[in-house]
């Protein structure tokens, strides 16, 4: 049942558009990174405007709008990205990027506005009695904007007893959503090896220590460590992303790298992968005569989703949307990484998703050069905001 009035309510989905021109505005200038000034001056504007007490400059350029209701002691965290990606947008649309090479191929831009609709609306009707802390973040797309908030005592300064945060999902229609709890996302690690042989002559190979050798046997032997290490039950990913070696045909080169992506869903997976990366290095490396450097940088741990606020989440999508448009528990985990995964270490909390649409744009893979935001998940996303925030600070 569909028992939420706020999406057929007209005044609603009218002021709802001028967030679609802000959305579209943020997207004709997208930022890159920790480097969001347009941005968060933007969303800081509007917040103060409407009665926020706003703060700038958390953890770089993160900003915190509060809003205070009634004398409750409850207090709740939503959660925005800002920052676009390094890529060259070709979509063709009206509101397309400004800026060669940049672009918001993620649709952080509608995350951001959907906050800020979420926010207009509690700003005008506050039905709700606590705290309100919406937390807008820098550098999702780098996995660090999050932690540097958090390194900036966001939780202490602005304490939430739940986080919460929402991404859009391309290749299903609007109208559905995932809130699941448990593991949702997967952690991230980047690893790059260094192979260090004995360059030389290619006519004269008994002289050299060749790191080629090292390289091929370790992409092959490291194949078996999500086939033969990992238990068939569980997921996890290996994948090397980048190899260099070598400049010409008569020359074995001296050293030669390579870059991995690893992914895992529990913490065990995790340091299970990271200790087989170093043993197939260390043994491969002895078998060909050459040394190894590893660089093994944990950049953003599993997702989290907390029982109790999946389930409320769950509940509140499900209001929004019909309880037989949102998936729950049943819904598998996804490989891919979030940075709010580090709030999430720090505050229970649910990170749900809101299907994007199919065909063009809209229904194309994130990070890709043809894929928009879908505008109707505005109001859609934004009801889902009011919804939780109307429940969980309960007048
Ligand atoms: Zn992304
Ligand atoms: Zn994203």
């Amino acid at each position: 049942m569909n028992d939420n009035t706020l999406i057929n309510n007209p005044d609603f989905l009218r002021s709802c558009e001028a967030f679609v021109r802000i959305r579209r505005d943020i997207h004709a200038h997208p930022e890159l990174g920790a480097e969001v000034p347009r941005t968060a001056a933007l969303v800081a504007q509007l917040l103060e405007e409407w009665g926020y007490e706003t703060h700038t400059g958390i953890g770089g350029q993160g900003v915190v709008g509060v809003l205070r209701n009634g004398t409750g002691s409850r207090c709740i965290g939503l959660r925005a990205d800002m920052d676009a990606l390094p890529i060259m947008e070709h979509t063709g649309l009206p509101h397309a990027s400004t800026i060669d090479g940049r672009m918001h191929a993620c649709g952080h831009d509608g995350h951001t506005a959907i906050l800020l609709a979420a926010a207009h609306y509690l700003a005008h009707n506050r039905h709700f009695n606590g705290t309100l802390n919406l937390i807008f973040q820098p550098d999702e797309e780098g996995l660090s904007g999050a932690k540097a908030m958090i390194d900036d005592g966001l939780f202490d300064r602005f304490p939430c007893d739940a986080v919460y945060a929402l991404h859009n999902m391309p290749g299903k229609e609007v109208g559905h959503g995932v809130a699941r709890a448990g593991v949702f996302m997967a952690s991230s690690d980047r690893v790059t090896i260094r192979l260090q042989g004995k360059g030389g002559h290619a006519a004269m190979p008994q002289l050299s220590a060749d790191p080629t050798m090292a390289l091929a046997g370790i992409i092959l032997a490291l194949q078996t460590i999500v086939s033969r290490n990992i238990s068939p039950t569980e997921s996890a990913a290996v994948s090397i992303g980048k190899i260099e070696a070598g400049t010409t045909s008569n020359v074995i080169p001296d050293e030669a790298a390579l870059v991995l992506s690893v992914r895992a869903l529990t913490p065990e997976s995790r340091a299970l992968i990271e200790r087989r990366i170093r043993e197939i290095v260390q043994g491969q490396c002895a078998a060909y005569g050459v040394d190894a450097r590893i660089d093994y940088v944990r950049l953003v741990p599993p997702l989290q989703n907390s029982d109790a606020e999946a389930e409320l989440m769950h509940r509140c999508v499900s209001d929004v949307l019909g309880d037989d448009k949102v998936e729950g528990n049943e819904a598998l985990p996804l490989m891919g990484s979030e940075d709010f995964a580090w709030m999430l270490q720090e505050r229970p909390g649910c990170y749900f998703l809101l299907a994007n649409g199919t065909g063009d744009w809209v229904g194309c893979s994130v990070h890709n050069p043809h894929y928009d935001f879908n505008d109707r998940l505005i109001p859609l996303g934004a009801a889902c905001w009011v919804r939780l925030v109307e429940r969980y600070l309960k007048e």
